[in-house]
């Protein structure tokens, strides 16, 4: 098959229906076939559209017939054809083949790519390369790369500058413990948990910074919400509190659902999600804790159960709701004191889950390693991070949302591994 030849004339399967070409070049995936006393039928799928091939042994050179026949599903052709006017085929238009070419025979397949309802999920992320088969999913995929298109298009907007950090460091930088160990020659080193450091450095120079961000958390948890390889939009901004920058939060999800709603009309009726802009919700802590003492929910005193998350769900639909002024014993060593018992941190609730965790950091080197000391962790370990901010740090705030967990919520989808291409949990390396 001469690949240049075909890149320049062939027709992608949904043009067929808008345009009025009458012989065409097409070529993808047999996604059916059918056979009828003396006639081969076939639907043809690209990853535009889908369209029928109908084969009459009388009518079709030999060739054509006997690869109609006998072609497995999922196999890749390449036909080169006539388009007529049909009552009966999808779309109103079926191709009558003068050429096939068979580009790829395709094995028996371990999972039915036709009915999506037939394989538990395991089994397909097991065999994800043919899960990416089906349209329903690459819908998924193609609103995924909307949504860190609309994040980087939003932040250029703001002046913010997109930023590269290591994802290989020498020390925690939460003080958590969940962290990935890697050999770096002689020397001990982690996979990144988040480049939350990184980012205030920058901000303390750059102003206004973003990036999309890979992290790993050793959690053993299996849950629907957690991976343990995860993808964050994160962003920190100089001269800024927390309210400053949930502001730009609030708008930059908004910016990104308006045009995931412009642009990827059909991918969310084929998933039949029905996605409105969210509004906004700004609560204290205290006001949540209120909320759901009167409707007898269970949560803790400086952090929101998964069932009070699932109660803001329910009370503000559609909306994103800030929960701030923060139990500072609940946050990070670095996020902001206010008063003697709050913080100003926050975090984010969209659709009955957090979607991001954010707020002011501490720009003063003293507070931060007194800090640390009532965390229980050792400024010595943090010394360079400290360090950071003795030339000149303004005050600052940012956030950071977990990709697949937006991607999850936003669609509806059951599990946030629906919602990674290929997913790094607890059992699964491979693919
Ligand atoms: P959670 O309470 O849901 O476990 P977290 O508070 O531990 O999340 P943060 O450290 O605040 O998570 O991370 C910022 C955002 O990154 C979260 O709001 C979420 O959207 C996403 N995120 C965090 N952990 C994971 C994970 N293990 N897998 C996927 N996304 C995650
Ligand atoms: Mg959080």
């Amino acid at each position: 098959m001469d690949l240049q030849k075909l890149t320049k004339n062939r027709l992608l399967i949904k043009d067929i229906f808008s345009k009025n070409k009458k012989n065409v070049e097409i070529v993808g995936w047999v996604h059916q076939t059918r056979s009828l006393g003396k006639i081969r039928f076939l639907l043809l799928r690209d990853i535009s559209g889908i369209v029928q091939i109908t084969g009459l042994k009388t009518k079709v050179p030999g060739k054509v017939f006997e690869i109609m026949d006998k072609i497995s599903r999922e196999s890749v052709i390449y036909v080169r054809g006539e388009v007529v006017e049909s009552k009966q085929a999808p779309g109103g238009k079926e191709i009558i083949p003068n050429e096939i070419e068979v580009l790829a025979t395709a094995d028996e397949l371990p999972i039915d790519v036709l009915d999506f309802s037939k394989t538990e999920l395991p089994k397909r992320l097991d065999y994800r390369f043919l899960d990416l088969h089906r349209r329903r999913i690459q819908a998924i995929f193609r609103i995924q790369s909307t949504i860190i298109q609309g994040f980087r298009e939003f932040m250029i907007k703001e002046g913010a500058v997109e930023c590269a950090f290591p994802s290989i460091i020498s020390s925690s930088s939460e003080g958590g413990t969940e962290l990935f160990e890697a050999k770096y020659f002689e020397k001990k080193a982690y996979l990144s948990q988040s480049c939350q450091l990184y980012k205030q450095m920058l901000a303390c120079s750059m102003e206004k910074v973003f990036a999309l961000f890979t992290v790993w958390r050793a959690e053993k948890h299996n849950t629907i919400r957690h991976l343990n390889e995860s993808r964050q939009l994160d962003y920190e901004q100089a001269f800024a509190d927390e309210f400053v920058v949930m502001d730009v939060l609030a708008r930059c999800v908004k910016y990104i659902i308006k045009k995931i709603l412009e642009e990827n009309k059909e991918d969310l009726e084929s998933l039949g999600v029905k996605l409105k802009v969210p509004k906004t919700k700004y609560l204290t802590f205290a006001e949540v804790s209120d909320i759901m003492k009167k409707s007898k929910i269970p949560m803790g005193k400086d952090d929101l159960s998964g069932e009070a998350e699932k109660k803001l769900g329910e009370l503000f639909p559609d909306t994103i709701v800030f929960v701030h002024d923060w139990p500072i014993s609940g946050k990070p060593f670095y996020i902001m004191p206010k008063g003697e018992k709050l913080s100003r941190g926050f975090d984010a609730i969209y659709k009955g889950m957090e979607i991001s965790s954010g707020g002011q950091r501490i720009h003063i080197p003293e507070l931060l390693e007194k800090r640390l000391k009532e965390k229980g962790l050792k400024p010595k370990d943090f010394k360079s991070y400290i360090d950071s901010f003795r030339y000149g740090a303004p005050p600052h705030a940012g956030w950071g949302v977990g990709l697949e967990r937006l991607t999850m919520l936003i669609l509806d989808l059951p599990n946030i591994r629906e919602a990674c291409l290929f997913p790094r949990d607890r059992d699964r390396l491979v693919p």
